[in-house]
């Protein structure tokens, strides 16, 4: 396959589907593609675009396209009639991308659609007004038009109602594609429209694997300091996307730094040192995205700690020595790694749905009895 964005790691059972709804022709006018960033999503909704813009799609072998590709393909070198079978490309293992997949790739597929924040905190009516706006134009080279809109949970109220007021009725050829790592802040009257589909988190082993096949960074630093591998491995928890962006010189740097304040939390908890906790909390910076990924530290690091109590065998997700965890679990009873691990997850998802920043990590430590 030409390109490297048809290469999808996992995501086996949601691929199949796709490429089930894709050949029959029964694909939902909106999905919500949900999962944790780096997880795949975008190469997901890619893929969709691609099924659909590809010449060999059959929605664009309707009746006068079939009879347009016989047509052309007697003057091509390999003219069969063959061609009007053929997959989609991106279904195809070992097949040249055509022009229309070869277009969209180049981000010149006027028919796509790619909504986002913009830099924005959330995705505002006005974006959406845009949209609407374009929606009832049909398509120019494909047969369905796309709209992918990014950070779907961002957007506010008024714009997921201005968003619903298309989604009630869509235009026959369009489809949505809302891509979110929580899809609970999304209107339950969007959620009934549009199928979820889940990308999966992929296995430490696969991380690397892929990581090792596809990075000469990640590759020469498995040699030079495996430690330093397996903590972007462990980091990365299951999502390629964000293995890749972890073995980046300046990546790996902000992730010794997240994970000392996480250890430095951690060390609070393990001597139940409210005193000293007030004034950590402003090492986890001043953005919620930044804070997240620290919490998201500490929530692997108190699973370890959780499940080494049980088995010193357990595969684990934050610490490189199981010594270490041991040693610190031993420290804690289950039920108060657990109030505290319930505690971060609650700030998670908290900050997903824009929770203040300050106001969310104290509570955090309030729910954890920690202060
Ligand atoms: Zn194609």
């Amino acid at each position: 396959m030409a390109d490297s964005i048809l290469n999808i790691v996992g995501n086996a059972e949601l691929l199949a589907r796709i490429r089930r709804d894709v050949m029959s022709n029964t694909l939902s006018h909106a999905y919500i593609i949900e999962g944790r960033r780096g997880s795949g999503k975008h190469i997901l909704a890619k893929h969709i675009a691609l099924a659909l813009a590809c010449r060999y799609s059959p929605k664009n072998l309707s009746s006068h396209n079939r009879a347009e590709i016989s047509m052309f393909d007697m003057f091509e070198d390999e003219a069969t009639t063959e061609s009007a079978d053929r997959l989609p490309c991106c279904f195809e293992s070992d097949s040249e991308l055509c022009n229309s997949c070869r277009k969209l790739l180049e981000d010149k597929c006027p028919d796509l659609y790619v909504i986002g924040r913009d830099g924005k905190a959330t995705i505002g009516v006005e974006a959406i007004r845009n949209l609407r706006s374009s929606v009832h134009i049909a398509p120019i080279d494909m047969e369905t038009k796309i709209y992918i809109i990014e950070d779907a949970e961002t957007m506010t109220v008024q714009a997921q109602n201005a968003l619903l007021l298309t989604m009630e009725e869509p235009p026959p050829y369009v489809l949505f594609l809302l891509l979110c790592n929580n899809s609970e802040a999304l209107l339950e009257t969007i959620k009934s429209r549009a199928p979820t589909l889940r990308t999966e988190n992929l296995s430490d082993s696969q991380v690397a694997e892929y990581l090792v096949s596809h990075s000469n960074d990640a590759r020469n630093l498995r040699n030079t300091s495996p430690a330093e591998f397996k903590t972007i491995v462990l980091s990365a928890d299951g999502c390629i996307g964000r293995a890749l962006e972890l073995t980046d010189h300046k990546e790996r740097k902000k992730i010794s730094q997240r994970r000392a304040v996480a250890d430095d939390f951690i060390s609070l908890c393990r001597r139940r040192d409210s005193r000293r906790l007030p004034a950590l909390i402003p090492a986890f910076g001043n953005k919620r995205d930044e804070a997240t990924e620290i919490l998201r530290l500490i929530s692997l690091a108190l699973r370890d700690l959780l499940l080494i109590k049980k088995s010193e065998k357990v595969s684990l997700k934050y610490y490189t020595d199981a010594d270490t965890a041991v040693a610190i679990s031993d420290d804690m009873t289950s039920q108060f790694i657990l109030n505290v691990y319930n505690a971060v997850e609650n700030a998670v998802n908290s900050f997903e749905r824009n929770g203040n920043l300050r106001l969310t990590l104290t509570r955090m430590c309030v729910d954890a009895e920690l202060l």
